[in-house]
């Protein structure tokens, strides 16, 4: 019988979701990739035995996800890790002291903590640009230059990075093109496509998407980076536990579905909100209102559930937030169900204010991760908490 390997682009993504990199169990046939829960394997002799010694360098559960991963970004290696900061983490540990990383500086509030108080401290340099801005990210560009990282779309302000204009600089500076995919996943955008080396993905967001679990990812194509990764993630040991790879593994079977249904309600959501005169701005990349709409429609096959909007004032952006009902005030995104929350003072706490004010992330910003419920009752719910009564 043959069975689908990791690489095998032939068949399509919805396949690939449920399929990729997942081979019969040899005991008893099971179909689906069993919890392998154990630390260690037994050895036939001396330097004999199946190519498993110790599970933190390698696990038979955490290879089927890292190849099913790896496949949907068509990517040829996978490499799971404990979070998508631990991810990050092992990305940064490519560079050496005096390496200078130009990075978005929109990105995720936990990355620029990790980069600007750990990495910064250890001797990494860094220079944060308007992702959105080539011209900023080539021009930010020097003879140390050894990694140009972008999230796109950002979060919560939802700014896009041209991948293939990043990609170019990122090539021509000789750097490495890091990308975090969080956002889009794979199903809507893909950045090895674009010229990135690493695409990065907390899967504890839609990969998994029952927000069930934490964990990270990273994929690549090329073999010397492969080499590397995967001597990080042995050596500094942030690996995920076998059972958070099975939950991990057993969401991105519904990947495409998921998508889809965020997708279709993430657009019906952005357009209702435009209707809504307490609303005073809408970021979103589907909406042609959105300054970098034909740039999403270039490189994003889809927008997603992932809106923010400009209320204008604290109280307003508070009492909204504290009165929906389906939405559940949470930090986090990219689950099944519908989450609210104050970037603010939640995810982006840790960002100085004079930085999340020159982006527009002001204290009335709210973020909605837009679940799968169905979208009568999700707008019903935003419609009750914007009232005046
Ligand atoms: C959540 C998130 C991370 C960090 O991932 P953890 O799994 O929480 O460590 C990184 N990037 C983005 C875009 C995220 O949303």
């Amino acid at each position: 019988m043959t069975r689908i390997v990791d690489t095998d682009l032939t068949l399509r993504f919805a396949t690939r979701t449920v399929h990729a990199g997942q081979v019969p169990e040899p005991l008893a046939g099971a179909v689906m990739t069993p919890i392998y829960q154990t630390s260690t394997y037994i050895q036939q002799g001396l330097g004999k035995h199946k190519g498993y010694e110790y599970a933190r360098t390698s696990n038979p559960t955490r290879e089927a996800l890292e190849r099913n991963v790896a496949s949907l970004e068509g990517a040829r290696y996978g490499f799971a890790f404990s979070s998508g900061l631990a991810a990050l983490d092992s990305v940064m540990k490519l560079l050496s002291q005096g390496d200078h990383v130009v990075s978005g500086e929109n990105v995720y509030g936990g990355s620029h903590r990790q980069m600007t108080h750990i990495w910064s401290r250890l001797g990494l340099t860094f220079t944060f640009v308007d992702g959105g801005d080539t011209a900023a990210v080539a021009a930010a560009v020097t003879p140390t230059t050894k990694i140009v990282y972008a999230e796109t779309p950002t979060n919560p302000m939802m700014r896009l990075c041209d991948l293939a204009a990043t990609g170019e600089i990122a090539k021509k500076a000789g750097a490495l093109f890091v990308v975090d995919n969080t956002f889009a996943t794979p199903f809507f955008q893909q950045p090895l496509l674009y010229g990135a080396d690493i695409v990065l993905h907390s899967t504890t967001k839609y990969l998994n998407g029952h927000s069930d679990m934490i964990g990270g990812m990273l994929v690549t194509s090329r073999d010397d980076l492969a080499e590397r990764l995967g001597f990080l993630q042995n050596s500094s040991g942030a690996v995920p536990g076998p059972f958070d790879c099975w939950l991990a593994l057993r969401g991105t079977k519904t990947l495409a579905l998921r998508m889809r249904q965020h997708d279709a309600n993430g657009r019906r959501i952005a357009e209702w909100l435009g209707t809504q005169r307490g609303v005073k701005k809408i970021y979103y990349p589907g909406l042609p209102s959105h300054p970098q709409h034909e740039l999403a429609r270039r490189q994003m096959k889809g927008f997603g559930g992932m809106i923010s909007i400009e209320l204008g004032d604290l109280g307003v952006a508070r009492r909204f937030v504290e009165r929906t009902k389906i939405f559940a005030l949470a930090e986090s995104l990219g689950g099944v169900e519908s989450l609210i929350g104050h970037p603010a003072s939640m995810t982006h706490a840790s960002v100085p204010r004079e930085m999340r004010e020159r982006m527009g992330l002001t204290d009335s910003l709210v973020r909605l991760s837009v679940g799968i419920e169905d979208v009568d009752d999700l707008i019903g719910d935003l419609e009750q908490a914007l009232g005046d009564d």
